[in-house]
């Protein structure tokens, strides 16, 4: 099944989020203020150490959750070296602005 080039809703400022969401390649951005959400897959090519931080973590559900763009359900929720970051389990992983700059320095 082929997915929309554009798809879903910035979780934080509800503008649309733009970018590749394929099977080789899943990763949006939001033009509104800068957040991303990237895919499992992609994050791992990418940065691979954070993605194994993920991975080892089990997360609470917060209080206010962040609705995965793409599914819609709640995000949970995990610090990563005192950065909070949100995921979607199926999807992917959402990061505010240059917070993925900020995670992958410190890893
Ligand atoms: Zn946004
Ligand atoms: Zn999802």
């Amino acid at each position: 099944m082929p997915y929309r080039d554009g798809t879903g809703i910035c979780p934080r400022c509800g503008a649309p989020l733009h970018g590749p969401w394929s099977e080789s390649e899943k990763r949006l951005q939001c033009a509104g203020c800068g957040g991303r959400f990237v895919g499992y897959g992609s994050l791992a090519r990418s940065h691979p150490r954070l993605s194994q931080q993920l991975g080892i973590s089990p997360a609470p559900l917060p209080q206010t959750p962040l609705a995965c763009p793409h599914c819609n359900l709640p995000m949970r929720a995990l610090s990563v070296t005192r950065i909070t970051i949100d995921f979607c389990a199926a999807h992917g992983v959402w990061f505010d602005t240059h917070e993925l700059e900020r995670l992958a320095g410190k890893l």
